[in-house]
């Protein structure tokens, strides 16, 4: 049976690293929404286009276009034993949603990390991160730099800083967080699946908790 897990938490918090050191550790794939909304604004395609103005706002993309870019990505090949999935579900009816899609494919969500922080820990992180262009890996200027300024360890292709990682933005999206994506907290627990970790301590300390929960 395929595993799937879900990075809750709010802006800031950690999912994308902690997805990226996962997603190496184990043999599930990376599926993080943001990365795939911002592949489509660079190539500019339709959806890029749709997804724009939202994530300019700090509002979510609609559930019904997030929902079949979803589909469609798990239902890809590197998906087979499962995802590690990172901002994904973010509303009542996207998580609604991604229970009969994995029922489809022989699977379930298994555990669902909640990752927390306070608001100014989150601005703290947010508004000095800085994305790779070419693969979305991520760094931050003071707690986590690239070796050679301005450019992605990884691959070599230059960092940038998020347009929607502005502090009036990231304001913007931690209230959104709360007001549609809280309700999915009460949601896991209820369910026995939630996970609680605490995303102030250092990046290796979260994993190993991370990595603990999902040994159990
Ligand atoms: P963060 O690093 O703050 O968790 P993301 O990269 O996950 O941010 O998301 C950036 C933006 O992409 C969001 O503000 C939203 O506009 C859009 N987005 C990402 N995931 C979703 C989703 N599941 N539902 C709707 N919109 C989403
Ligand atoms: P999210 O995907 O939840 O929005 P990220 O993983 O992108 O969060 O992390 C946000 C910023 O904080 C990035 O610049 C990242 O390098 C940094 N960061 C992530 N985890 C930690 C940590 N445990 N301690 C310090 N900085 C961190």
């Amino acid at each position: 049976m395929p595993t799937y897990i879900v990075l809750l938490g709010p802006p800031g918090a950690g999912k994308g690293t902690q997805a990226e050191i996962l997603a190496k550790k184990t043999d599930l794939a990376h599926v993080s929404s943001g990365d795939l909304f911002r592949e489509n604004l660079k190539n500019q395609t339709d959806l890029g286009k749709l997804a724009q103005s939202y994530m300019h706002k700090g509002e979510l993309v609609p559930d019904d276009v997030t929902i079949n870019m979803i589909r469609e990505r798990i239902s890809r090949a590197d998906c087979e034993a499962g995802a590690i999935l990172d901002g994904f579900p973010r509303t009542p009816a996207q998580a609604d949603a991604l229970e009969i899609m994995l029922k489809g494919f022989k699977g379930e969500v298994n555990l669902v990390p909640y990752i927390t922080a306070a608001e100014e820990t989150l601005v703290e992180r947010t508004s000095g991160r800085w994305t790779c262009r070419a693969h979305g890996h991520i760094y931050h200027e003071k707690f986590n730099p690239p070796k050679q300024s301005g450019i992605c360890d990884v691959d070599g292709s230059e960092v940038y800083q998020r347009d929607d990682d502005k502090v009036e933005t990231v304001t913007k999206r931690i209230r959104v967080y709360l007001d549609q994506t809280m309700p999915l907290v009460a949601y896991y627990r209820k369910a026995g699946k939630l996970a609680e970790i605490d995303g102030t301590q250092a990046v290796e300390q979260v994993t190993k908790e991370l990595l603990s929960a999902l040994k159990k």
